[in-house]
């Protein structure tokens, strides 16, 4: 019942007339937005349609936003300046390969893309840490459990595909929290137990980009930041952890890109995600900028803007959410700033 309605509203708000209504009567003066994978060539489920995309860019447009350039609108939002013209910023973490399918897309509706990157995915040219868990766990055939292998403790519900895949998403949770050797000790457990090898070289849906793909992506005006080297919960792991992740990540995109975007993306960047310690070490590293997944940082309202928590949202899957969460933000900033 609940999809149908979100169907219906869809068709409602698809309408020009609608679109042009939400337009003119909201007052977000900004959209953050984070992707991660596009199109279906992993079984994750997670990636982005491409036609959905293109609609909801569209969309977009004609409710009369404009797409915006991250730095540039991050950096007036550090100086405590919104955009004046309603504006959409779109961000991509990670740097899986599947964004070049995306980039026509982009490309067609003058929107400029930024991307964070996870360094050593494209330096080590294998899955994420992410993805070998949840490939060696798809290819196992039941009673996988951990006991304290690099302190992690864990047991996998093997009832029905759902469970399994949830069991995965519990035990990333936990790997999250850990530095790289326990995260591999996972790994390596995980694949004598299911008797298969670790997941490596160019898996199609879960390659990373090469860095010669970011430099001509580069040419095409996408601009690549930091998104730590390996991508753990900074908040977790300790001060040589932190330093070492934010550091490598940086000196990484430096050395292999030409125009290295000096801000930052916190991984997971839920409000428990990162610390004072790591803005102090992104000051420290010649980044001024910060992004986080917060929407609430989007409002152009107390709290005064920082510019190491600037907020985003994850780029809905369907289009109706899409609608769904921008009218939602609307209503939001009405109900902080009623209309005079
Ligand atoms: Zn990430």
């Amino acid at each position: 019942m609940k999809a149908q309605l979100k169907e219906l509203a869809s068709i409602i708000l698809r309408s020009p007339s609608i679109a042009r209504f939400v337009g003119q009567r909201r007052r977000i003066m900004l959209v953050s937005l984070c992707f991660h994978r596009f199109g279906d060539q992993h079984d994750n489920g997670d990636g982005h349609d491409l036609d959905e995309l293109d609609e909801s860019l569209r969309w977009l447009a004609r409710s009369g936003f404009v797409f915006g350039d991250a730095s540039e609108t991050y950096r007036g939002l550090a100086r405590g300046r919104f955009p004046d013209r309603p504006t959409v910023v779109v961000t991509v973490d990670d740097g899986y390969a599947d964004l070049l399918s995306a980039i026509p897309i982009f490309s067609r509706h003058g929107c400029p893309v930024t991307v964070f990157l996870a360094t050593d995915f494209l330096d080590r040219r294998a899955p994420l840490w992410w993805d070998q868990i949840q490939l060696l766990l798809s290819g196992a055939s039941g009673g996988v459990s951990l006991d304290d292998v690099g302190g992690i403790t864990w047991s996998a519900n093997w009832d029905t595909v759902a469970d399994r895949r949830r069991s995965g998403e519990e035990l990333i949770e936990l790997v999250k929290r850990s530095l790289e050797p326990t995260r591999y000790a996972v790994i390596e457990a995980l694949a004598q137990i299911s008797g298969l090898p670790v997941p490596a070289g160019q898996l199609s849906g879960y390659a990373p980009l090469a860095w010669d793909e970011v430099r001509s992506l580069e040419r095409e005006g996408v601009r690549f930041g930091p998104h730590t080297h390996t991508h753990p919960i900074l908040s977790a792991v300790d001060d040589a952890g932190a330093r070492y992740e934010i550091f490598t990540s940086w000196s990484r995109i430096r050395e292999e890109t030409r125009y290295p975007l000096p801000v930052f993306a916190y991984p997971d960047g839920t409000p428990w995600s990162y610390t004072v310690r790591d803005r102090l070490l992104l000051q420290e590293a010649g980044i001024d900028v910060a992004v986080t997944m917060d929407a609430r940082w989007m409002l152009p309202s107390a709290p005064p803007i920082d510019a190491y928590q600037i907020g985003r949202m994850a780029f809905p899957l369907r289009f109706a959410d899409l609608q769904l969460s921008v009218l939602r933000l609307g209503r939001s900033l009405r109900h902080r700033h009623p209309s005079p």
